[in-house]
């Protein structure tokens, strides 16, 4: 019989109904397969525990009544209507006593913050073990291993591995309905780590790695990844299949898809990873997989918006190694992520985009670092840029679709501003003014006529 791994995000874990239909989910895919599940905590609750945590510490003891209140509240009327009572109390009192703890000493060490943490998960696991019969175990007790780099903890992925099939493989054989807390695990000395915001897709790949499962299912709200923003393409449609790269590459436009690392495992070993959602369940979702498309089309057209289009200028950057690294390194010193980068062959100029929201902060980093040293003669700065993006394998290789793209942008008289392609040819690249974002969007989705309309007219 296939072995799934089937991962509920918050959203679908909201309140005891929607974890009861998350139990349903399970026991219908039952029918044909043994599954394994991952859960997130329930909607918000991460976030309710970060502020709880930093209350805390900060001995803000209003603000630590009202939200320890709040998330005993939620979580005792999800048990309550589950019948998961004995369960849930103790995990609420544990979690009052840590955080009292935190309150006394006055700090918050990114270990303690784990901790605390830590509960959003176990407690959702219990409440999911209750309506589906099962057994809730914690990312430590199936065996996944990392470092100590609380909060973004890296697991260790040979040692996890082969600790997840010892300890949990037996359970699943045994017929055991088994309910994996996803995000958590533990360092080497058997404390509390967490694996970075969203980490339930990447435990939910390493259990589908350890269990060679057939398949993994990532379920959220959504029915899975677009041809285009729904919002705004009308026509937008659902991809059914789309590759790990690809899958990767949507990612970063902010596509709902993964944690970036959960990808890893599933690639490696081979593992189809499908996004589902569960609110819609005959929806059968897109299947992230080795997949072979047709050549010379794109997938999907994407944006980033609120972007800021930094462009450093002067002659004294021509042929003088090292401009681009210390430009690199005065962005990364502040925490700035550069979202893109391009250069032409004269090397007078270097543009990059970064968030919005990091613009003051890139931007004085700069001046500091290149005006100063007269690296640089000028900065430009133009805010409210949107990126653009074609994404898709099937370009590789293929002469003409940057022709077709920018034709198509031209077409709408939207001005493009820079340009970057990586030599992996996965996507296509591009800035415009913040308002023409969407026409270039539309443009694309209708020149590769993504929609499918052509051809269902054909
Ligand atoms: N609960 C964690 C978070 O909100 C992990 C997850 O949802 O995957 O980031
Ligand atoms: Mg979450």
């Amino acid at each position: 019989m296939r072995t799934i791994i089937i991962k509920f995000g918050g959203t679908s874990l909201a309140g005891a109904e929607c974890i009861r239909g998350c139990a349903d989910f399970v026991r219908e895919a039952e029918k044909d397969a043994r599954v394994v599940s991952v859960v997130s905590a329930m909607g918000g609750v991460t976030d309710t525990l970060l502020e709880l945590a930093a209350a805390a510490a900060a001995g803000n003891r209003a603000a630590k009544y009202t939200l320890l209140g709040a998330l005993r509240k939620r979580h005792e009327d999800a048990a309550a209507a589950l019948g998961a009572t004995d369960g849930v109390a103790p995990l609420l009192d544990k979690l009052d006593t840590l955080v009292a703890g935190i309150a006394a000493v006055g700090e918050l060490t990114a270990r303690s913050q784990d901790a605390v943490v830590s509960f959003g998960e176990r407690l959702s696991s219990t409440l999911m073990a209750a309506a589906l019969g099962g057994q809730a175990v914690t990312g430590e007790q199936a065996g996944i291993v990392t470092d100590d780099n609380h909060g973004e903890a890296e697991p260790l992925m040979a040692l996890s591995l082969y600790q997840v099939k010892e300890n949990i493989k037996p359970l699943i054989d045994h017929g055991e309905n088994v309910v994996v807390t996803g995000f958590l695990a533990a360092t080497q000395h058997g404390v509390t780590s967490t694996i970075g915001r969203g980490g339930s897709d990447y435990t939910a790949t390493i259990l589908g790695a350890a269990l060679e499962a057939e398949e993994i299912w990532i379920c959220s709200d959504v029915d899975g990844l677009m041809t285009a923003d729904p919002r705004i393409v009308a026509d937008a449609k659902l991809l059914d299949r789309i590759s790990f790269d690809e899958s990767l590459e949507m990612g970063q436009f902010g596509a709902k898809s993964m944690h970036p690392r959960a990808l890893e495992p599933a690639a490696e070993h081979r593992i189809p990873v499908r996004i589902r959602n569960t609110f819609n369940p005959t929806c059968p979702g897109t299947l992230v997989a080795d997949t072979v498309v047709e050549p010379g089309t794109i997938r999907s057209a994407l944006m980033l918006k609120d972007c800021a289009l930094l462009t450093i200028a002067g002659a004294a950057m021509v042929g003088r190694p090292g401009t681009a690294a210390s430009i690199f390194q005065a962005l990364a010193d502040v925490g700035v992520n550069i979202q893109l980068i391009s250069q032409t062959v004269s090397e007078a100029g270097i543009s990059i985009v970064v968030a919005g929201s990091q613009l003051a902060r890139a931007r004085a980093a700069l001046d500091n670092k290149l005006l100063r040293t007269k690296t640089a003669r000028r900065i430009d700065v133009e805010e409210n840029v949107a990126v653009v993006a074609a994404v898709g394998s099937a370009m590789h290789g293929i002469p003409g679709i940057a022709s077709r793209v920018f034709g198509a942008v031209a077409k709408c008289a939207v001005n493009v501003e820079a340009i970057a392609q990586g030599s992996s040819e996965l996507s296509i690249c591009f800035v415009v003014k913040g308002d023409a974002g969407p026409d270039a969007v539309r443009a694309l989705h209708d020149e590769f006529d993504l929609g499918g309309q052509r051809s269902a007219d054909a």
